[in-house]
């Protein structure tokens, strides 16, 4: 006997668990490709259960079955065209007004349709009670309970599953969703005219295709076309003079009406099978909600949430940054002191500690940053901005739930984009990674404190500010430019899930905020680390240069000529004369290291690439920081650091009074921190949009659009200024 072959297909909203669930049915025996003609994961998948042979699809994610979204096509082709035996729609129990819109419309279009209300668990512990048998019968759909990350309840789908199929289909049918009596009378007509038309030309369910025609589906209608030939026309005027009607009786379109009402339908069953113990939190946060989504007080309440953010990063972090700081020289200087001198020592000190060092005291900002925005997450904020962003967010041809991984990027770009999961919809995810790395980092913070802090003065937090903007300007324009070229469509339409506020748990924020700070410690330990070291070793070597001038002699003959002059001077003159004497002799030690650095082979490097980056003004120090940056963007100012010969001197602003004493001008600095801002993503992101774009065109796109932006808007800026600086 050849075992029995049943098809079933896994529905439902996105992050239901519909994923987890298929994997726990089928193990490793999956077939991962695309939906035909469509870039939709498709999953299949065969199991053997009591005898038969199931072949499970786990379908798109989507909200609903109308026609709006590639997702939602997929899905509901599948079912119409494909029919399988059974379409389990999993229910993210915890969630259960939302996911019954699907759930209707399963329903209606009458395929044998199974529940799993999915996160049992979730919604226990928040303390929902679903009165299971209550819904079963009000659907006349079985129900079974599931937790998809325990792999419960799996042996009990299948069964029922397996039963659904075998069981009489049209026993199963009796219950509707019900409509308003005009609407329902119209139904009915529709319904009529099919018929007279020989139904059998369409082979769906007919009162779900009379409905679909009253709301002008688009896909149906053309359905209908293609198979009644020259009648075809005629249908649809009758259809229309039934939309007519209707859109005379309810001053508004059908399909309005319709989604209102099947809206009512579901707050019904939530009434009837949903316990009210969490009625009241509800409540509560509809009236935070009053405030916090307020149209007119909410945007200012958010824009001050995000001021309050940075500033809580950035003031409060100093004090921490400057223990680290004096830790790190502390560290140094007795590194200095113990060990003998040999190139070892310069090794550690001047390669490993400067390098990690000047990245590792931004560690306070970012776990701040990151705190803030595990708050934002887990008070359930972060989704009522994203609300708030929805509208401009939209300028861009994306959701505001695209907004959450821009938000993210602030702190770090790598979580950022891994945040750009939560989007179901392919196009969506890509152009939201594509432009996340143009939200200024953290890492690109101590960049810009420096070259602003040297040539901006008082100004630089403003200069800063702006250097923010443009990346959010230059987001909103590469997307709007993408949107419509490169990943062209229409941004479905989409509810925005408001969960509602919850008390943060310690635990759970600081598990937030070290999952992400961790990836920066990473980065610490290692690209920056390495960085540092090729750094160094390319800057120190080859040991041995042979100097344009001798210049241990030209300090002796200094020291000497104030020494002879110290002779006959007063005391209060001697020490006048030794600051003199050190100032001259420091000079000259500069002007050997900065020799030594141009003739290092990093110096050698710096002069060849130095032409591209000429026009921007940048010499080739800048250059070869530029270069080494895209391994971390720290690395930019330990490379700097190391280049402009800014050790000689221990003080906290040696940097910056080496750059200006470099020659920079203050509009090169300028063009400099443009061009950091938006120049390629470092490696880390870079192997970030490898993965979740799962393509390597993409990452090659990001790192060729970026880089090229970046230099002209660096020319722009540098060149531009230059005019009218003259
Ligand atoms: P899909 O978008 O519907 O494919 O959802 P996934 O299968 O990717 O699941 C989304 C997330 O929910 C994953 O992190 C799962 O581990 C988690 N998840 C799935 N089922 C359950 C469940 O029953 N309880 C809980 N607590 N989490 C679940
Ligand atoms: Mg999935």
């Amino acid at each position: 006997m050849t075992p029995k072959q049943l098809t079933i297909a896994l529905a439902g909203n996105p992050n239901s668990g519909k994923t987890t669930i298929f994997n726990n049915l089928t193990g490793t025996r999956q077939k991962v490709g695309n939906w035909p003609g469509v870039t939709v994961e498709k999953k299949e998948g065969n199991v053997k259960h009591a005898g038969y042979d199931l072949k499970i699809v786990d379908l798109p994610g989507t909200y609903s079955l109308t026609p709006f979204s590639i997702e939602e096509i997929v899905a509901r082709d599948y079912i119409l065209e494909e029919r399988p035996d059974v379409v389990i729609d999993i229910i993210d129990a915890s969630n259960l007004e939302r996911s019954l819109y699907l759930a209707t419309q399963l329903r209606e279009i009458d395929c044998s349709v199974l529940f799993a209300l999915n996160m049992a668990d979730v919604a226990r512990s928040r303390g929902l009670k679903i009165d299971d048998r209550k819904l079963s019968e009000l659907l006349a759909v079985p129900v079974v309970f599931t937790v998809g990350n325990k792999n419960k309840g799996m042996e009990t789908l299948l069964e029922q599953a397996i039963a659904l199929a075998e069981s009489d289909r049209s026993a199963v049918q009796k219950r509707k969703v019900k409509y308003s009596k005009d609407i329902e009378d119209a139904i009915s007509k529709v319904e009529k005219i099919i018929g007279n038309h020989n139904a059998g030309v369409i082979p769906y369910n007919i009162r779900w295709t009379a409905i679909k025609l009253l709301e002008n589906d688009k896909i149906v209608t053309s359905r209908i076309l293609e198979k009644t030939g020259n009648i075809g026309e005629k249908i649809l005027e009758d259809i229309d003079n039934q939309r007519n009607f209707l859109i005379d009786r309810f001053d508004d379109d059908p399909e309005i009406v319709m989604t209102d009402e099947r809206y009512g339908f579901i707050a019904g069953i939530i009434m009837e099978v949903l316990a009210s113990s969490t009625k009241q939190r509800v409540d509560i946060s509809r009236n935070i909600d009053l405030v916090l989504t307020n149209r007119f007080v909410g945007f200012p309440i958010f824009i001050f949430f995000i001021w309050a953010m940075f500033q809580l990063t950035f003031s409060l972090g100093a004090y921490p940054m400057n223990w680290i700081d004096s830790g790190i020289k502390l560290l140094s200087s007795f590194l200095a002191q113990a060990l003998p001198n040999n190139i070892f020592k310069d090794f550690l000190i001047q390669g490993v500690i400067a390098g990690v060092g000047s990245v590792i005291i931004f560690l306070p900002n970012i776990l701040i940053l990151f705190f803030c925005i595990a708050l934002f997450e887990d008070t359930g904020y972060m989704a009522r901005a994203a609300f708030l962003m929805d509208k401009i967010m939209h300028l861009i041809g994306l959701h505001g739930k695209s907004f959450i991984p821009m938000l993210m990027g602030f702190g770090c770009n790598v979580p950022a984009i891994m945040a750009s999961r939560t989007l179901e919809s392919e196009k969506d995810r890509t152009l939201t990674i594509l432009i996340t790395p143009f939200m200024s980092c953290s890492a690109r913070l101590p960049v810009y404190i420096i070259l602003a802090g040297a040539f901006f003065g008082a100004k630089a937090g403003t200069v800063i500010f702006c250097i923010y903007l443009l990346g959010i300007v230059l987001s909103i324009i590469t997307g709007r430019l993408f949107r419509s070229t490169l990943l062209r469509g229409a941004d479905a339409p989409f509810v925005m899930e408001l969960p509602p506020y919850r008390i943060p748990m310690i635990k759970s924020l600081m598990i937030h905020m070290w999952d992400r700070s961790k990836i920066f410690l990473k980065k610490m330990g290692g690209y920056i680390l390495i960085g540092s070291i090729v750094v160094w070793t390319l800057s120190a070597f080859p040991l041995h240069i042979s100097y344009s001038k001798d210049y241990a002699s030209e300090i002796e003959q200094v020291q000497r000529s104030y020494h002879a002059q110290m002779i006959a001077a007063t005391d209060a003159e001697k020490s006048v004369l030794q600051q003199k004497m050190d100032l001259a002799v420091d000079r000259i030690i500069r002007s050997q290291a900065a020799e030594r650095a141009e003739k290092s082979y990093m110096g050698r490097i710096g002069k060849i690439i130095e032409p591209v980056f000429a026009p921007i003004g940048i010499d080739w120090r800048g250059s070869v920081a530029l270069l080494t940056g895209f391994v971390a963007k720290e690395i930019v100012v330990s490379t700097m650091g190391i280049l402009y010969a800014a050790d000689q001197k221990k003080d906290s602003k040696a940097l910056e009074n080496a750059l200006v004493s470099s020659g920079m001008t203050s509009i090169a600095a300028l063009a400099m921190m443009v061009f950091v801002l938006l120049y390629m993503p470092c490696l880390a992101t870079l192997s970030a949009i490898r993965r979740e774009t799962a393509s390597l065109k993409w990452m090659i796109f990001s790192i060729s659009y970026s880089t090229m932006l970046a230099w002209i808007m660096a020319f722009l800026v540098y060149q531009g200024g230059n005019i009218i600086g003259a």
